[in-house]
């Protein structure tokens, strides 16, 4: 892709919607740079429960689908574009200099943004034994990054929910690959023709053989070998030092420092994914100091380029 057929190149996209992510769209947005929020396939996931909220100040009670209804009205009352895909990789734009910014791929679609704020929460399912380990020798989470690598080939794909269903269709229509679909959840699973489904087990390990890489499975094929080139797999969320290179995290958080910046330069974080407590008030605070320091860096960067 050359530069005249690129995307669009916002000042900041924001990884997740939850009261985090929310939160420092608008924010940038009222400073009048451009935004996209990245929001997954469902915004506000992890909020929208009847739960009972009765200490964010200035609500009294309220329920996580109340919240979720009024930050979604929020967004769309300042035109914050919304996209309802999951980002599934993050690499930094041309030649890798600072102010080069990052291409994000969500879905079919890349976008492109100056600074990053990840506001991703905290993952749901741990990961599988070795998954880490195998991380871009033999493991992926994106079929639009990495499914031509493994064209014609053989593929296990695990998959926490239906979204996962497209994803490996994909594999087998579109890159003709032998797809063995391990799904974690029970459904009328809708895949393409020739996609081999081996449900009731689960994944317990994941390990380099030659040949491949083994999945060790648990479950109603307990003790069956798998092995394939590559294993890909589908949740809602993907840990955000597989999203990006060069994230420090201190067990499951993100490093960060005073101005929330992570250890990639440009790049920030909010809420849950950098700490406790897990609040949707320190979410929320967060989100509007991560957003304005990414706007601060752009300010600070076109200065620079100015010979300001
Ligand atoms: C049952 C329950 C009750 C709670 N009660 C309270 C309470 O009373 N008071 C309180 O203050 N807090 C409460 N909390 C905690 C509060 O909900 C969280 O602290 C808050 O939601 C954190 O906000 P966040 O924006 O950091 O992350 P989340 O709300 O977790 O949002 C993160 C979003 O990012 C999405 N995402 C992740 N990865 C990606 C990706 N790669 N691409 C795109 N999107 C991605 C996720 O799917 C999710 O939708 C409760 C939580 C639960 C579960």
């Amino acid at each position: 892709m050359n530069e005249t057929t690129m995307p669009p190149r916002y000042d900041v996209a924001v990884v997740g919607a939850g009261p985090a992510g929310a939160s420092a769209a608008i924010n940038v947005k009222n400073r009048g740079r451009s935004v996209v929020l990245l929001a997954g396939q469902i915004p506000f996931s992890h909020i929208s429960g009847p739960h009972l909220i009765a200490n964010f100040a200035g609500f009294g009670e309220t329920t996580g689908e109340e919240l979720a209804a009024a930050l979604g009205r929020h967004l769309s009352a300042v035109e914050v574009p919304v996209v309802t895909e999951k980002v599934t990789r993050i690499v930094r734009d041309g030649a890798g200099e600072p102010t080069d910014g990052f291409v994000l791929f969500a879905g079919d679609e890349i976008h492109r943004a100056r600074s990053v704020v990840l506001a991703t929460g905290v993952l749901l399912e741990g990961s599988i034994e070795g998954e880490e380990d195998l991380l871009g020798q033999g493991v992926s989470y994106c079929v639009t990054c990495d499914g031509r690598l493994f064209a014609g080939r053989r593929v296990v794909f695990i998959s926490y929910g239906p979204p996962g269903e497209d994803e490996a269709s994909e594999l087998a229509d579109a890159f003709g690959v032998e797809v063995t679909y391990l799904p974690q959840y029970e459904a009328d699973y809708r895949l393409a023709a020739g996609v081999r489904v081996l449900a009731g087990s689960r994944p317990e390990r994941l390990a380099r053989v030659d040949g491949g890489v083994q999945v060790t499975l648990g479950g109603g094929r307990a003790g069956e070998p798998l092995v394939a080139d590559a294993v890909f797999v589908s949740r809602e969320a993907v840990a955000p030092t597989a999203l990006l290179d060069g994230l420090e995290t201190d067990g499951p958080h993100l490093v960060v420092d005073g101005r929330l910046q992570t250890t990639v330069p440009g790049v920030f974080a909010a809420g849950d994914c950098t700490g406790e407590p897990y609040q949707v008030a320190k979410a929320v605070g967060q989100g509007q100091v991560a957003a304005l320091a990414a706007v601060r860096l752009l300010r600070e960067q076109t200065e620079v380029v100015a010979g300001v």
